[in-house]
C-alpha cells in the first residue's frame, strides 16, 4: 500500500519537546471517538501537549452564530494544529458553518482526503482503491455570498481565483511528488463554465508543466465522479474546485469502503486542521458502537506534518494489524471476515495492544521526515493586464413581456453603448427569441458597443439614469471588459 501523508510546512519538532496542538472533543460521538485516540496517541508516544478548545454545539447555542468564541481564536493561531472532532451544526437559520469559518480565517486551503480501500477486511468493490482528493477549500460556490434578486430568483456567487487556482494546483503535484504519486486528474465543468472552472483547468495545465515526471490529465467533473464511483483505481490524486470536491470525496470514503474510515486534513500556509469527515453521528451516541478510525488516521496525518513520522507510523501499522485481526466495530463488522466485534473504547484498546506490531497481510507504512512543501509564494502578477470597459450587463425584475422590456431598455442607451440581446436564465430571449423559452422575472440585459471599443466610464454613470427615467427595476450590474483585448465575459447561451 502507498504511503499517504499530508506534508505542507511542517514544524519538526525538537526530540524533547512537546508541541501544543489544539483539541476538541465534538458532539454527538466526538467525545468517545477523541477519547480512544488521545489514549492510543499517548500509548504510542506522541509528543503532543493539548491544548483542549470547545466550539461546535454548546458555543452555538452560547449565542455564537459561527460555533466559535471569539477567544478561541487566539489559540488556534497559537498552536497552529488543531485536531477536531465532529460538531453538531444546529438546525435552523441563522448558523454558520463552523468547518467554513475555521478554513477560511486561518487560510487553510488544501483539504487533502485520502480514500483507500482495505479489503478483504472492510467490504468494498473496489480492492485496489487509493485516491487522494485535493479539494480547493476556501473558494468557488462556498463564499456564501447569497443574494435574493427578485420574487422568483436567487443567486449563489461563485468566485474563482488566479491566486486560489495556483496555490491548490502547486499543492496538488507538491503532494503527488513528496508522496511517489503517479498522477494528478484535474476535474472541472469548464465545458459550462468557461470563465471560472476554464481558469482552474487552465492554471492546472499551466503548473502541471513543472512536473514533467507526473502523468496530468482532465475529466469533466460529471464523469469524471462517475468513473471514480464504478473504477476508482483509474484514479491517483485528483485535484479540484471546493464544491465537486466536497461531493467526490464522500462519494470516494463511501466507495472505499465506509465514511467512517476516510481523515481529512486542512493545510494553509500557518495552520492547520485534522479531523475525520464524518459528522458527529447522533443516532449512535454515547453507545459506544462508532468507529474512532476516520479521526485516527486524520491524528496520524497530523503526526507527519507536525514532524513525528515515527509514532505515526506506529499507529498506522497497529491499525492495520487490528483490522486485518478482524477485530470490527459494527459499522465495518462482516460475518465470516470479521473475528470480533468490538466497541469504540475497545478497538482503541486493541490498537493500542499492536503498537509495536507490522501487518501481515497489508503493506507495511513507513513515514520519513517531510520537507515543506515547495509552494511559491502568491504575488499578484507584477504587469496589470490592460483593461477597457466595452459595456454592461444590467439585471432588471420585470414582469411583462421580452419585447416590451427591450423598448424601455433601447430608450436607455447612452453614445456607445447599444442594447445587444437580452436572456433570461442565460437563455437569449431577445432578439429573436424563441416562444417555447421558459422565462421567470430576472432578466439580464447586455449594452455593449460595436464594435467593442473602449466605453467612457461616464457613460456608466448615464445610463443608471437613464434606467431610472425608463421606470425600470434595477437589480444589479456586471461590467463588461476586454483584459488585454480578450472579452472577460461569456456569450449568452443561443447567442
Ligand atoms: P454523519 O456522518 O454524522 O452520519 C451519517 C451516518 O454515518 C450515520 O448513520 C452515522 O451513524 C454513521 N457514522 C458516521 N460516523 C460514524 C462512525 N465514526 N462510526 C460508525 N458510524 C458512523 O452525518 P449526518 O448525520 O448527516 O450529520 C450529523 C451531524 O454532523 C450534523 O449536525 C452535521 O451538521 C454534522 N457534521 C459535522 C461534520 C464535521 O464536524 N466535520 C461533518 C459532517 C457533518
Amino acid at each position: 500500500m502507498n504511503v499517504v501523508c499530508s506534508s505542507t510546512a511542517s514544524s519538526a519538532s525538537n526530540q524533547n519537546e512537546l508541541t501544543p496542538i489544539a483539541i476538541s472533543y465534538g458532539d454527538g460521538i466526538g467525545p468517545e471517538i477523541m477519547t480512544a485516540v488521545v489514549d492510543i496517541l499517548n500509548q504510542a508516544g506522541a509528543k503532543l501537549e493539548y491544548w483542549p478548545i470547545e466550539v461546535g454545539e454548546t458555543v452555538y447555542n452560547q449565542g455564537h452564530s459561527s460555533g466559535i468564541a471569539p477567544e478561541t481564536w487566539q489559540k488556534l493561531q497559537k498552536a497552529k494544529v488543531f485536531l477536531k472532532a465532529p460538531i453538531t451544526t444546529p438546525q435552523g437559520g441563522g448558523f454558520k458553518s463552523l468547518n467554513v469559518t475555521i478554513r477560511k480565517t486561518l487560510g487553510l486551503y488544501a483539504n487533502v482526503r485520502p480514500c483507500a480501500s482495505y479489503a478483504p477486511f472492510v467490504k468494498t468493490e473496489h480492492p485496489h482503491m487509493n485516491v487522494v482528493v485535493i479539494r480547493e477549500n476556501e473558494e468557488d460556490l462556498y463564499a456564501g455570498i447569497e443574494h435574493r434578486q427578485t420574487e422568483q430568483v436567487y443567486q449563489c456567487l461563485k468566485l474563482i481565483t488566479k491566486p486560489g487556482c495556483e496555490r491548490i494546483c502547486r499543492y496538488a503535484f507538491e503532494y503527488a511528488r513528496a508522496n511517489g504519486r503517479k498522477k494528478v486528474t484535474c476535474m472541472t465543468k469548464d465545458n459550462i463554465m468557461k470563465l471560472t472552472d476554464g481558469l482552474f483547468h487552465k492554471v492546472f495545465d499551466e503548473i502541471g508543466s513543472d512536473y514533467p515526471e507526473i502523468q496530468k490529465e482532465h475529466r469533466i467533473i460529471d464523469i469524471g465522479m462517475a468513473q471514480v464511483a464504478c473504477r476508482p483505481e483509474l484514479f491517483d490524486v485528483i485535484v479540484t474546485p471546493n464544491l465537486y470536491g466536497d461531493i467526490l470525496s464522500d462519494v470516494a470514503a463511501e466507495v472505499a469502503g465506509s465514511v467512517g474510515l476516510a481523515p481529512s486534513s486542512n493545510i494553509g500556509d500557518h495552520c492547520a486542521m485534522f479531523e475525520a469527515i464524518h459528522g458527529s453521528a447522533p443516532d449512535i451516541a454515547g453507545q459506544n458502537i462508532a468507529n474512532p478510525s476516520g479521526l485516527l488516521l486524520a491524528a496520524v496525518m497530523m503526526l507527519v506534518h507536525v514532524g513525528q513520522p515515527e509514532v505515526a507510523s506506529a499507529i498506522h501499522n497497529a491499525w492495520l494489524c487490528t483490522i486485518e485481526d478482524g477485530i470490527h466495530t459494527k459499522d465495518i463488522y462482516q460475518l465470516g471476515i470479521s473475528k470480533e466485534l468490538v466497541g469504540t473504547r475497545e478497538f482503541g484498546n486493541a490498537v493500542c495492544q499492536r503498537l509495536g506490531s507490522i501487518p501481515k497481510q497489508f503493506s507495511t507504512i513507513t513515514y520519513t521526515e517531510v520537507s515543506p512543501l515547495q509552494s511559491e509564494p502568491i504575488h499578484a502578477s507584477q504587469t496589470r493586464q490592460k483593461k477597457e470597459l466595452v459595456g454592461i450587463d444590467i439585471f432588471i425584475d420585470w414582469t411583462r413581456t421580452v419585447d416590451e422590456l427591450a423598448m424601455r431598455l433601447q430608450s436607455a442607451e447612452t453614445q456607445h453603448m447599444k442594447l445587444q440581446m437580452i436572456t433570461n436564465r442565460g437563455v437569449k430571449v431577445w432578439p429573436n427569441g424563441f416562444p417555447e423559452t421558459f422565462v421567470t422575472d430576472h432578466w439580464r440585459c447586455r449594452f455593449i458597443s460595436d464594435p467593442q471599443l473602449e466605453v467612457p466610464k461616464q457613460e456608466l454613470q448615464d445610463i443608471m439614469g437613464n434606467l431610472l427615467k425608463a421606470e425600470l427595476d434595477f437589480i444589479k450590474s456586471e461590467t463588461l471588459c476586454l483584459f488585454d483585448g480578450q472579452p472577460g465575459f461569456s456569450l449568452g447561451q443561443g447567442q
